[in-house]
């Protein structure tokens, strides 16, 4: 007997490969295969992908509702029981202390119809404003940079297969050689074909190895960096002169602001020699055509946004924007990290990328979801200032996809304010770090159980398959929403407005994001089934079948997306990081992923393959450093910084700046990286300063007292940013 494939695709990054299941006739077992026909991983999974399944049968996934009992212990309980807790813990805050007193958090995991129905729960049934999500964590700097130069922000404006094809990409603090793997042939094909890499990391990463050059800037200098190849584009006679006056706007200022930054001063802030900064001129500026790509290195900062926002004004005056083969792109991180932040799960936004202070935008959503616009509650907090709220104005939480006890910046604080809640709710598959502190535990299906779209990092809109029955005793989220409504709705039949079939949801988000940015009225799940995706704004044509819209791959060819049409230079200076390096705290600390882990590890800390390549966090740090605090490969070292303290083994290599250290942010306890991160926040996106704080390091030797960097107890004289030298012997290599 033939076994049923059901083709879907990877439930982990925004790169969404396509997969192939095919269950074993008895449901023990599920095969995974590449996908040869979508177009985008073209055959090739990485090992999260490949092993995704294993978290479907995993032995500590939930499969049925935990409650707290009077000793304080999760117990096992039914549904009727877990539902009616949640509805009495979140219905009895709002009545004693208001709306806004009950939160939401949500996750750039969850599909579209999820983030959507999520979005719409909070503002139709508990009536908070109170509702973010982990993706402000991701993306939030590129969206803003992107919507203030474009009018529109969506992570790639054009495919990936057009990478091979440019003359030249500028990757800044991006490593998709660990976070998507499968992406990598795309830059090992535009050098095949003539085209330079150019990489902006701290550190030599496995995607630095495959550049033609790299460029290792002290964390958190990468604004001054765009700042000065804008500089040495103006003093070298690089700029498009006809493509600024016809298609942007704003360029004498932001000049201006450039000129100031000359090269030598930026090679000062950053690290980056003149020689270095002029042959990345060149190596941009000679090709026809070329990109600039960021991710999370120069967006998750304080000033993440005017970093992005550098970037972009690198693209506009070199003509690098709005062109075939040429344009500035965001690689987004999460599963659904761009669709996550287009139908209102975000605390500012409403479906179709509309803006909740938007009263045309009010109204057109009110009318989708049968309530009076004034009914709507205005923009609530961003995700870590709603956090930071928790147990104070916000007395309850519901909490869906997500686990900010270990991707929270400044995490122990974190912690501390959810164990502060009077209630707590959580739906997940496992008892992450969150839901251990949780009241009630909502055990929910999984990706490969449950249909759903995403949008990938392309802006192409993807349908999963449901491939196998999710086992006795979950849930999917739209259900628990469902139940929810009905229990919260006082007897207005609030759940008829949350229907648990996903198409129908989606349907319904066709109809609300009808007219804005993102516009996805023209797509349907027939279309997903037969067209491997579509590339929104798709509008409905609202004419003959044949007049359907056929989507947008590429976007900005004819205008951009503002009234004029024109794109906006924004002029931004450099501004040192929040926390700067000093006496007491004299290193930095840089954080991101490794290859085989994902995100805070919920799911992929339950695989043993992937535990095997990666079993716990480290430091990495340079063996200069190494030597000064007598620390030896493999054995513990404390980082210290103004929030807390973690403990990891030694990584000792060359591939990092003497001045940086490097932790993996995807595990809990004493090796939690987010234990020392610094929580300010970007004052127009609201992302965090993951990227770059202030920390001692200290080797932690069995039984003894730790020992701290020698320059941190006095023995150096003081300056007030200690950075270490940085000669060509110390350039980061492997
Ligand atoms: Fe999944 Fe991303 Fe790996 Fe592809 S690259 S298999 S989408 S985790």
């Amino acid at each position: 007997m033939q076994n049923t494939v059901t083709p879907t695709h990877c439930p982990y990054c925004a790169l969404q490969c396509g997969m192939n299941l095919t269950p074993a006739p008895d449901g023990s077992s599920v095969e995974v295969r590449e996908r040869a026909d979508f177009p985008v991983n073209r055959g090739a999974l990485c090992g999260k992908g490949r092993t995704a399944p294993e978290v479907l049968s995993s032995r500590v996934r939930l499969t049925s509702p935990r409650v707290r009992d009077a000793g304080g212990a999760l117990v096992p309980a039914s549904w009727e029981e877990a539902l009616g807790r949640v509805a009495e813990g979140l219905g009895r805050t709002r009545a004693r202390s208001g709306a806004d007193a009950v939160g939401v958090f949500g996750g750039g995991g969850l599909t579209n119809e999820k983030a959507y129905s999520l979005g719409k729960f909070a503002r139709v049934v508990l009536g908070t404003s109170q509702i973010d999500y982990n993706g402000r964590f991701c993306m939030s700097s590129a969206a803003a940079a992107g919507n203030t130069a474009f009018g529109l922000d969506r992570g790639l404006p054009f495919p990936l297969e057009d990478i091979p094809r440019t003359g030249c990409v500028i990757l800044v603090g991006s490593n998709p050689a660990e976070t998507m793997p499968p992406s990598l042939r795309y830059f090992t094909e535009l050098r095949e074909n003539g085209g330079t890499l150019i990489v902006v990391d701290p550190r030599r990463t496995r995607t630095a190895e495959h550049a033609d050059l790299h460029l290792a800037p002290r964390p958190g200098t990468d604004l001054a960096l765009a700042l000065g190849l804008l500089h040495l584009v103006v003093a070298e006679g690089r700029t498009d002169e006809a493509y600024v006056r016809e298609r942007t706007a704003g360029w004498e200022e932001t000049r201006a602001a450039a000129m100031a930054h000359w090269p030598e001063y930026v090679e000062r802030i950053t690290g980056v020699s003149v020689p270095e900064l002029r042959e990345a001129v060149r190596l941009f500026c000679e090709p026809e055509a070329a990109m600039v790509l960021t991710a999370r290195g120069p967006e998750q900062q304080s000033k993440g946004t005017d970093t992005v926002g550098a970037w972009i004004n690198l693209c506009l005056a070199t003509g690098r924007a709005g062109r075939p083969l040429s344009g500035y792109g965001c690689l987004t991180g999460q599963g659904n990290g761009q669709g996550g932040r287009e139908h209102g799960q975000k605390a500012d936004q409403l479906p179709g990328y509309r803006k909740l202070t938007d009263p045309a935008a009010r109204a057109h959503v009110a009318e989708v979801w049968g309530v009076d616009p004034e009914s709507l509650p205005g923009p609530g907090r961003s995700a870590y200032e709603l956090l930071d709220a928790l147990g104070t104005d916000i007395r309850a939480l519901l909490l869906m996809g997500s686990n900010p006890v270990v991707s929270a910046p400044r995490a122990a604080h974190v912690e501390e304010r959810i164990r502060s809640l009077d209630f707590l709710a959580v739906c997940d598959v496992v008892l992450s770090e969150t839901a251990a502190l949780a009241d009630v535990v909502l055990p929910v299906t999984q990706w490969a159980e449950e249909t759903g779209t995403t949008t990938s990092l392309e802006g192409r809109v993807l349908l999963r398959r449901r491939a196998l029955t999710p086992p006795e005793g979950v849930r999917s989220d739209l259900e628990v929403l469902h139940e929810l409504a009905a229990r919260l709705g006082g007897g207005r039949n609030l759940e008829k407005g949350f229907p648990t079939d996903p198409e129908e949801v989606f349907e319904e988000l066709r109809r609300a994001s009808a007219g804005g940015l993102a516009d996805y009225s023209g797509i349907t799940y027939r279309r997903l089934a037969e067209e491997n995706g579509v590339f929104w704004p798709c509008p409905a044509s609202g004419g003959p079948e044949e007049d359907v819209h056929p989507g947008t791959p590429r976007l900005f060819h004819d205008r951009f997306a503002t009234e004029d049409g024109r794109a906006r230079f924004v002029p931004v200076s450099h501004r040192p990081i929040a926390e700067e390096p000093d006496e007491e705290y004299p290193v930095l600390l840089t954080t991101g992923r490794v290859v085989a882990q994902y995100q805070s590890g919920a799911q992929t800390r339950r695989v043993d393959e992937l535990n095997a390549a990666a079993p716990g966090p480290f430091v990495e740090l340079h063996p200069r450093l190494a030597e000064r605090i007598g620390a030896a490969e493999g054995e513990p070292v404390a980082v210290v910084s103004r929030r807390g303290r973690a403990v990891a083994p030694a990584r000792i290599t060359t591939a990092i700046r003497p001045d940086t250290v490097f932790m993996p942010f995807h595990w809990a306890g004493e090796g939690r990286a987010n234990t020392l991160t610094n929580p300010a926040l970007d004052p127009t996106s609201r992302m965090p300063e993951f990227k770059a704080c202030a920390v001692r390091v200290e080797a932690v030797a069995a039984g003894e007292p730790a020992r701290a960097t020698p320059w941190a107890d006095g023995s150096r004289p003081a300056r007030r940013t200690p950075t270490l030298r940085w000669g060509a012997a110390d350039r980061p290599r492997r």
